[in-house]
């Protein structure tokens, strides 16, 4: 019997993925038309994964973390929050945030 252990054979993340890519969290919930308001680092927003009528939606400004109150989606980066917005699977949505790096 041959014990092939090869460290790094997993898949997950994939190597492609660039979390230091990502967008920064207040430019990238500014730039999907979300209000912010509240002080500290969790900002209120109405929240477009639901049809919300008062800000239930909390996102955190330096993680990207979000948790909506009212329909309790809630993931913790933008790249989560982009993946339900949209739809999108892992790798779509990393690469329209431009976090999908290419070996050149
Ligand atoms: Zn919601």
């Amino acid at each position: 019997m041959k014990l092939t252990s090869r460290a790094g054979g997993g898949n997950w993340p994939p190597s492609s993925f660039r979390r230091d890519l990502l967008p920064i969290p207040s430019k990238y919930y500014k730039g999907q038309g979300l209000k912010l308001s509240g002080g500290g680092e969790w900002k209120n927003a109405l929240c477009p994964l639901h049809h919300d009528t008062r800000p239930s939606l909390l996102v955190h400004l330096v993680s990207g973390a979000f948790r909506c109150m009212a329909c309790q989606k809630h993931g913790g980066d933008v790249l989560s929050f982009h993946m339900q917005r949209y739809g999108l699977k892992f790798r779509e949505a990393a690469k329209q945030l431009g976090a999908w790096g290419t070996r050149t």
